[in-house]
């Protein structure tokens, strides 16, 4: 497929830029600090950080934290994780809520110029001015002539606690002829009895996202705001505020959103899977939440590469997980080295075998990572997999009087014998197969006195592409063989430095960013999968995880 192209040097991304070709270029990422971040915003980020760096511009994370009662502070500090382990720096880390006072004073700005008013309508009475079920003529209720003395009065009122919650809001004049609903005098501020994690009881009256994010974007100079097509019908009002106010004016432009099927995304379904304990948590490799994906293994250079993969327009895209596993797949097929560990262990004793020091590579593919020491011991360990009672002409791995390869072994091993205790064989005797005759397979191995670990195997979830079809909701359509344990499951010695010299350098980026976490410890289990530690692991216990197959059909 060659180079894959920039995704901010040609198409819709550098549309956008040539309708507005300015320099330093300024956006931002503006997450509500109100949940996990999740596959989805990965492509927000990539659009935003990613565009203002190709520009030699610079990105802000702003956190939009104007609606107090869903916000929590350990979602700031994931979001911020995040964006740092896919590799952006924010430019500065900023907050709506910093701009609290400078809103409130362009609100009575607004009422000054008979752009805003306070209104005490309740649902049903706006609901009617904007014509109603029926689609009927709008219309203004009283308030909207009211006296910009008294509606200067009556928000600061509100401001200073008269009013109840739902009492009175400060209502934008707009124009209500439009067809565009978001232009039927919005609201802009809301009474809420609630103590903002930044600001406290100071205020008793927060600015709408309507109000709030067109101005912040002003106050910042974002030259680009760019947006997920459901803002396509705000983008009206957005440019009304800012105009009217006379200030700076951001460009907002709007992106298709980017969906996964097969998984859930809301933060209310993943909430119910976390706390009926479907799963291990909202970090839980099963999940796309992007702690979810990087406990999993998933590099963040495959998430990048994903993203620019798909591209970016303004349709909307729809992407099965397998697309994602095989983008994760590819990338790690150039990054990762390769190591030996079987997940269900028996072990062969080759009769006439001798110790002995093999020299393995890291990756046959890849020279430069260069290659390490393994013991090679008269009794070595298969995965129960690789061996038969009994033979038969199109089977080529071990079983009585066959033989098979042994990766990097000079010679092949042919099977003689076997102990069983009840249905299990407990120890297979071998011996070297010195015919010459190639073997047709070559299977994984380990060396006695080999690392014991916990592999956990994860699949899909769900069963099906659609979880929220299923009858009685998307926990009926759970996989109940999504993870699969294997806790004796043997690794080779090669593992230390692996994990010693993680991420590789191969990782693109992450040798400075990623640091540290045990997840960047990856590696090609061969003709297993491809895995990485868990944060379970402890001093003593290693835990793998599967980050995903090493083809695509497998582990379905
Ligand atoms: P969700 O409800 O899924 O959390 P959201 O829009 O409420 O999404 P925000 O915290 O407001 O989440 O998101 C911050 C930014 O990320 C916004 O600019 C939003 O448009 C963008 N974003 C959110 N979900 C997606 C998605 N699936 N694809 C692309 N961008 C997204
Ligand atoms: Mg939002
Ligand atoms: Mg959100």
């Amino acid at each position: 497929t060659g180079e894959p192209v920039n995704m901010f040097a040609v198409g819709w991304l550098d549309e956008v830029y040539k309708e507005r070709p300015v320099k330093p270029v300024i956006t931002r990422f503006p997450p509500e600090p109100n949940g996990y971040l999740h596959i989805g915003h990965a492509k927000a980020i990539s659009v935003n950080f990613g565009f203002a760096k190709y520009h030699g511009g610079k990105c802000y994370l702003r956190f939009d934290d104007t609606n107090p009662e869903a916000e929590e502070e350990k979602y700031f500090t994931a979001i911020k994780e995040m964006i740092e382990w896919l590799g952006f720096k924010p430019y500065a880390i900023t907050y709506s809520s910093d701009n609290f006072d400078k809103l409130y004073e362009k609100a009575e700005e607004l009422i000054k110029c008979e752009k805003a008013y306070v209104c005490h309508c309740g649902d049903a009475e706006i609901k009617a001015q904007r014509g109603g079920e029926a689609r009927g003529p709008r219309f203004r209720c009283a308030h909207a002539d009211q006296s910009v003395e008294h509606n200067l009065a009556e928000f600061r009122a509100m401001r200073d606690g008269k009013y109840k919650p739902r009492e009175a809001f400060l209502r934008m004049r707009q124009d209500i002829e439009d067809g565009n609903p978001q232009m039927w005098d919005l609201a802009a501020y809301r009474v809420l009895d609630a103590k903002h994690h930044r600001t406290g009881d100071k205020w008793k009256i927060y600015p709408t996202y309507d109000f709030t994010h067109c101005l912040c974007d002003s106050f910042e100079h974002i030259t680009h705001s760019l947006c997920t097509t459901e803002f396509i019908q705000s983008r009206v009002s957005y440019e009304w505020l800012n105009k009217s106010l006379g200030v700076y004016e951001p460009m907002q432009r709007e992106y298709g959103r980017l969906s996964i099927t097969g998984t859930v995304l809301s933060k209310r379904k993943i909430m119910k899977l976390v706390a009926e304990k479907y799963v291990r948590g909202w970090d839980d490799p099963r999940l796309y939440t992007l702690i979810g994906i990087k406990r999993r293994g998933v590099p963040p250079g495959a998430i990048l590469e994903f993203v620019s993969e798909l591209g970016v327009t303004t349709a909307p895209t729809n992407i099965q997980l397998a697309r994602f596993d095989q983008t994760v797949r590819r990338y790690l097929e150039r990054t990762v080295p390769r190591l030996m560990l079987v997940l269900d262990p028996i072990p062969v004793i080759i009769e006439d075998a001798e110790e002995m020091e093999l020299e393995l590579p890291f990756s046959p593919k890849i020279p430069e990572m260069g290659s390490h020491k393994v013991k090679f011991t008269k009794t070595v360990y298969i995965d129960r997999t690789d061996f038969r009672e009994v033979d038969s002409p199109e089977y080529f791995r071990l079983a009585p009087g066959k033989s098979v390869g042994l990766l990097q072994v000079p010679h092949p091993v042919k099977a003689i014998s076997f102990t069983k205790n009840g249905d299990k064989v407990t120890e297979i005797k071998a011996v070297y197969d010195k015919s010459g005759k190639k073997p047709k397979t070559y299977i994984h191995w380990v060396a006695e006195g080999s690392r014991n670990v916990e592999v956990r195997i994860y699949n899909a979830l769900f069963k099906s592409e659609k979880p929220d079809d299923a009858e009685g909701g998307f926990v009926n359509d759970i996989n109940p063989n999504s993870e699969e344990i294997w806790p004796h499951a043997i690794i080779e010695s090669g593992f230390d430095e692996v994990k010693r010299r993680a991420p590789w350098p191969e990782a693109a980026g992450e040798s400075e960013l990623g640091k540290g976490g045990l997840e960047s410890v990856r590696f090609q289990a061969m003709r297993v999968a491809y895995m990485a530690m868990d944060s379970d692991s402890t001093g003593d216990k290693v835990v793998l995880n599967r980050i995903v197959s090493l083809k695509e059909d497998a582990g379905k």
